[in-house]
C-alpha cells in the first residue's frame, strides 16, 4: 500500500521556527521543477539528448562551439521566460511575512522566487537573462544584443569577446559577494530549509552544513533521499509546491492568522 508521504514540521521544529531570528532557504532546481523547468537531470530532451548538461554548462563547450552552447541557453531561456511561480514559491513569501528574518539563497538562474515576491534573492549560479562578455566579464545589456548579429553575438567590449550567459557553469567560480553574503547568513541562522537540490554541488551544498555546525535546525525538502539527509533534522518526503504551503498552513494554524 503506498502511503502518503508526512509533511507536516514536527512540533518541537515548528516552536523552532517560530522562535528563529534568521531563517536561511536554500534552494536548487527541484524548486522550480513544478513550475515546468526541468532540473538538469530531466533537461535532455528531443535535440538536445545526445548531450549532458555538464557537456553544453562548460567554458571548454563555449570556447568549442559556442554556437550551440548559446542555441541551448536560448532554448533554456525560452522555457524559463514562460514559467510562472507556483504555490511553493507563493507559500514561501507569505511564510517570510510571518518570520522575523528569512533569506532565499538560489542556485537557480530562473528568477522565480523575485517573480512571487520574494526580496533580496541572493543568486549564487546568475541569472539566465544576463549577459555578459565571455573575456571581460562586464554586463552587455539587451538593448545591445537585439541589434546584433551571430550567435552568439558579439561583446561590445573586446574584438574577440562573445556574449555569453550570466550563469555559473561547471567549473567556474561563484560570484564572491553572492557567496559571502550566503555564508554570512548561513553562519548567523538559527534555521535552515534546503529545497529541491541534491546537495553534491559545492560551494552551496556546504551551506546548510555550516549553518547546521553554528546550532541551526535543518529540514530538507526534497521527493527522493540525499547526502545530506541523515544530518538532517527532518527530512519533508514531498515536492517544493506541497510541502511549503503545508508548512505555511502548519504556521497559519499556529500563529492563528
Ligand atoms: P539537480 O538537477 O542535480 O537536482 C535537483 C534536485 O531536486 C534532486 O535532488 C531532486 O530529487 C529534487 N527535486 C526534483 N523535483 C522536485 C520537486 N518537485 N520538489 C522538490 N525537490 C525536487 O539540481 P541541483 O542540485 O540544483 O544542481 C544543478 C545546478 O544546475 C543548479 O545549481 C543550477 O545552477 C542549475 N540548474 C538551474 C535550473 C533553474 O534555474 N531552474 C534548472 C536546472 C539546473
Amino acid at each position: 500500500m503506498n502511503q502518503e508521504p508526512v509533511l507536516r514540521l514536527e512540533p518541537a521544529l515548528l516552536e523552532q521556527l517560530l522562535r528563529a531570528r534568521c531563517v536561511l532557504v536554500l534552494t536548487g532546481s527541484g524548486m522550480s521543477a513544478e513550475s515546468g523547468i526541468p532540473t538538469f537531470r530531466e533537461a535532455q530532451t528531443g535535440l538536445w539528448s545526445r548531450y549532458r548538461p555538464e557537456e553544453l554548462a562548460t567554458p571548454e563547450a563555449f570556447r568549442k562551439n559556442p554556437s550551440r552552447v548559446w542555441q541551448w541557453y536560448e532554448e533554456r531561456r525560452r522555457t524559463v521566460n514562460a514559467a510562472e511561480p507556483h504555490a511553493g514559491h507563493h507559500a514561501l513569501v507569505q511564510i517570510a511575512k510571518w518570520l522575523d528574518s528569512l533569506h532565499i539563497v538560489t542556485q537557480n538562474v530562473d528568477g522565480l522566487h523575485q517573480a512571487a515576491g520574494s526580496p533580496g534573492v541572493i543568486e549564487l549560479h546568475g541569472n539566465i537573462n544576463r549577459s555578459k562578455c565571455s573575456v571581460t566579464h562586464r554586463p552587455i545589456s539587451r538593448e545591445w544584443l537585439v541589434d546584433q548579429e551571430g550567435t552568439p553575438p558579439p561583446s561590445p567590449y573586446v574584438r574577440h569577446g562573445l556574449a555569453r550567459p550570466d550563469v555559473v557553469w561547471f567549473g567556474e567560480v561563484l560570484p564572491q559577494e553572492a557567496i559571502d553574503r550566503a555564508t554570512a547568513i548561513a553562519g548567523r541562522s538559527d534555521f535552515c530549509f534546503s529545497i529541491g537540490t541534491t546537495s553534491l554541488v559545492h560551494p552551496a551544498a556546504g551551506l546548510p552544513v555550516l549553518a547546521q555546525q553554528n546550532g541551526a535546525r535543518l529540514v530538507e525538502i526534497n521527493p527522493v533521499e540525499t547526502p545530506l539527509s541523515a544530518q538532517a533534522d527532518q527530512c519533508l518526503r514531498g515536492t517544493a509546491a506541497a510541502t511549503l504551503m503545508a508548512i505555511r498552513d502548519q504556521l497559519r494554524a499556529a500563529l492563528g492568522d
